[in-house]
């Protein structure tokens, strides 16, 4: 008898098969991953990992063993080739076929990759999966021993965090980014500058509005320094290019699903085929105003994860939890609460100047009066008391949330 198939075994595929699971599922489930290893954590790849402080079993997300206890069948190296909906069967790239009855598509994304001479050349890396790390981390070691400078391309959140490992390690960086400022697109301009200068206190160089125009190659075809259109050349043993990332669902698009930056689910998680939900990087979620989101977190993957569980077994569980996500940049933890897109005005709350080592402070953003969201550098007590206001739909004054004297935690009371 035809079970549930899960495609892709990261964050969001191994949520919806424990969930399923936790929600008293008892037919079979089949987990098929494309990758080499069991599931694992990606936020450490540009983090610990890469600074090679975690060891492997610290990066396993779920020993394939307990997935076994709960019944749940992991199949690594196996990719998916096309999904036949008529059939309700999944074709594998071996040729073989999986009957389901329920489908979960949890495929995640891919970097996006740089159109330009190149851009493919030995030494040029994206990161995504553990071997990308590995295969930077490499590279990283063997520049740090012939001195050579690493550039990364893109400021936002992975690039800078492999560009504070990187400096962590005693790396001649520099970081260029398209844009007049880093994580133009989800900061505040206040906590974009702060961030640069964070990363300049460090010793990264940054260049803003940056075009470039090739990466230049050894005679061994080897990335030899990033070359910009105003014709100056950055040398580079390393670079490692950070741009966005495209959601993959190409196999959805490829089956008929109606698919849009990603595949279009509800806040369900259903797919518009009833016999298929999706979860994670992979999707394109329908708000209730009918524009989409498309959001690329743990959090994200978890949630989706567990309402795409809820919707296989016939039940409703919306996602309308608060976004959160997380980034670690040399001793800083950003922890961002809400969508800040459309913010009309600001209020600074704790320390942000001056003394950059001690800074602990959060940024509160409001839109027509109202709390949207909160972004906390080395406040974790602000974040997850936002994380709460935002979820009861409460509001402080941006004169309550600028001065410490008030306690935000009394709202919730
Ligand atoms: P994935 O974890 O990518 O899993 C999808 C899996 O499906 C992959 O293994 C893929 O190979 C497989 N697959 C795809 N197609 C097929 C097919 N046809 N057949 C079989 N298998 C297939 N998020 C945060 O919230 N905080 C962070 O600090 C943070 N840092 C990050 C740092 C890095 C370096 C990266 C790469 C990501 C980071 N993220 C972070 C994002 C977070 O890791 C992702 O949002 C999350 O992993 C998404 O989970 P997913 O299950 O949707 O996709």
């Amino acid at each position: 008898q035809a079970g549930i198939v899960i495609i892709g075994a990261g964050q969001a595929g191994v949520q919806t098969a424990e969930s399923l699971r936790a929600g008293g599922y008892a037919g079979s489930i089949t987990l098929l991953g494309d990758e080499p290893h069991g599931p694992y954590h990606r936020p450490p790849l540009s983090k610990a990992w890469l600074a090679g402080e975690m060891d492997g079993a610290q990066l396993v997300m779920r020993a394939p063993e307990m997935l076994a206890r709960k019944q749940i069948e992991l199949r690594t190296e196996v990719k998916v080739a096309s999904i036949d909906r008529a059939a309700q069967q999944v074709l594998l790239a071996d040729g073989s076929a999986l009957p389901y009855s329920g489908l979960v598509l949890a495929t995640g994304s891919t970097p996006r990759s740089l159109p330009l001479p190149g851009g493919n050349a030995a030494g040029v890396h994206a990161l995504r999966s553990r071997e990308d790390a590995d295969a930077i981390a490499q590279r990283l070691a063997l520049c740090l021993q012939q001195q050579r400078p690493v550039v990364v391309i893109g400021g936002g959140f992975i690039g800078l965090e492999v560009a504070a490992t990187a400096r962590k390690k005693g790396q001649d960086v520099t970081v260029l980014e398209a844009a007049p400022r880093l994580l133009g697109r989800v900061l505040a301009p206040a906590l974009s500058d702060w961030y640069a200068e964070l990363h300049r206190s460090h010793g990264v160089k940054l260049v803003f509005d940056a075009r470039i125009e090739a990466l230049e190659t050894d005679s061994d075809h080897a990335v030899s320094g990033v070359r910009l259109v105003d014709g100056s050349l950055l040398p580079a043993g390393l670079v490692v290019v950070g741009i966005g990332v495209h959601a993959n669902d190409g196999l959805a698009q490829a089956a008929g699903l109606e698919c849009e930056r990603g595949i279009v689910v509800d806040a369900c998680g259903r797919s518009s085929d009833p016999a298929i939900v999706a979860a994670g990087d992979c999707t394109a979620r329908r708000l209730a105003d009918g524009s989409l989101i498309r959001l690329e977190s743990v959090q994200n993957a978890t949630e989706q994860g567990k309402s795409a569980a809820a919707a296989l077994l016939g039940q409703e569980r919306p996602f309308t939890a608060t976004p959160w996500f997380w980034s670690d940049q040399y001793d800083k933890k950003l922890q961002m609460a809400g969508l800040s897109g459309g913010a009309e005005a600001w209020a600074i709350r704790g320390n942000m100047g001056g003394d950059m080592a001690g800074a602990s402070f959060s940024i509160y953003h409001f839109r027509a009066g109202k709390l949207i969201a909160v972004d906390s550098v080395n406040a974790a007590k602000d974040h997850l008391q936002a994380r709460k206001l935002l979820d009861a739909g409460l509001s402080p004054s941006p004169e309550q949330a600028a001065d410490l004297g008030f306690d935000l935690g009394s709202l919730l009371k």
